[in-house]
C-alpha cells in the first residue's frame, strides 16, 4: 500500500528557485510547471504530486489537509494566522526583506522615532498592524494586491510596506527604505494531521529536502 503525497508550491519566485531545489532533493515534475496549464503535477516519484498555486492560498491547503507539504514565503505565513500548520524549515531560498519605505524627499526630513500615526499601503495590512502597534504606533493601512510602490507617487499614502531585494523597484520609483520588519525566505509547512497519518512517508521526503537545502545552489556559487 502506498502513501500519496501532496506538495502545494507558491507561484511566482518560490517556484522558479523551489524547483532546483526540489531537484536536488530527487524530485522532478514530469511537465514544467512553468509551461503547463494542468494544476497538479506528476512527478519522477509515483506517490509525490506538485500542486502550483498562489502564494498567499499554499497555507490554507496546507492548513486544511488539500496539500500535506507547502512551500511559502515567510511573509505569507507571518500575514496568515492559522494554527493547522507547522513550519518545519527555512528552506533559504527566495530570500528577501520585508521593509517600510517612503519617498526619498520624505525621508530627507523623516525620523522614525517621531513617528506617531502612519498612513500605509501595503498587501501585509495583519503584518504591519502588529509591526507597529508593538511599538505603539497608529496606523492606517490601505490594503493593496500589488504595485505598491504607486501608492505614494499617487498620494494614496505617504508610506508603503513591501518586500524588497535588490531595491531596484524601490529606487525606479522614487522611494527609499527606512525601517526593516522582517527577514523573509521560503519555508516548508506541513499539516500537523499528515505529520501523524503520513509521518514515515513524509519523513523520507523532509530528510531528502533538508539535505538538498544543505547543499550549495548554483545560485549561491
Ligand atoms: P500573486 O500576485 O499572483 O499572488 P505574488 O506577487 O505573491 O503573486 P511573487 O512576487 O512571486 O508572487 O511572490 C511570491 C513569494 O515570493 C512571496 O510571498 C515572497 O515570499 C517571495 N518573493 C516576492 N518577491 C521577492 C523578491 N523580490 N525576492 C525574493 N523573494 C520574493
Ligand atoms: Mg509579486
Amino acid at each position: 500500500m502506498s502513501t500519496v503525497l501532496n506538495i502545494a508550491l507558491s507561484k511566482g519566485r518560490i517556484l522558479e528557485e523551489g524547483l532546483p531545489l526540489l531537484a536536488r532533493a530527487g524530485l522532478v515534475p514530469t511537465e514544467d510547471p512553468l509551461k503547463s496549464r494542468r494544476l497538479i503535477l506528476d512527478t519522477n516519484l509515483p506517490d509525490v504530486k506538485l500542486t502550483v498555486i498562489r502564494a498567499a492560498d499554499v497555507p490554507t491547503y496546507v492548513q486544511f489537509g488539500a496539500a500535506d507539504l507547502g512551500i511559502a514565503g515567510k511573509d505569507v505565513l507571518m500575514e496568515y494566522e492559522g494554527d493547522g500548520l507547522y513550519e518545519l524549515m527555512d528552506l533559504n531560498i527566495a530570500r528577501c526583506r520585508l521593509m517600510v519605505a517612503e519617498p526619498k524627499k520624505l525621508a530627507e526630513s523623516d525620523d522614525p522615532q517621531n513617528w506617531t500615526r502612519l498612513r500605509i499601503a501595503t498587501k501585509y495590512v495583519k503584518t504591519t498592524q502588529r509591526h507597529f502597534a508593538a511599538k505603539g504606533i497608529q496606523t492606517d493601512v490601505i490594503k493593496l494586491y500589488g504595485s505598491m510602490e504607486l501608492a505614494p507617487l499617487v498620494g494614496l499614502s505617504d508610506r508603503i510596506v513591501d518586500l524588497v531585494s535588490t531595491g531596484q523597484t524601490l529606487k525606479a520609483n522614487g522611494l527609499v527604505e527606512v525601517e526593516h520588519i522582517a527577514d523573509i525566505s521560503a519555508w516548508l509547512v506541513a499539516n500537523k494531521a499528515s505529520m501523524k497519518i503520513k509521518r514515515k512517508a513524509l519523513k523520507a521526503l523532509i530528510d531528502r529536502l533538508a539535505q538538498a537545502v544543505g547543499q550549495a545552489s548554483p545560485r549561491q556559487g
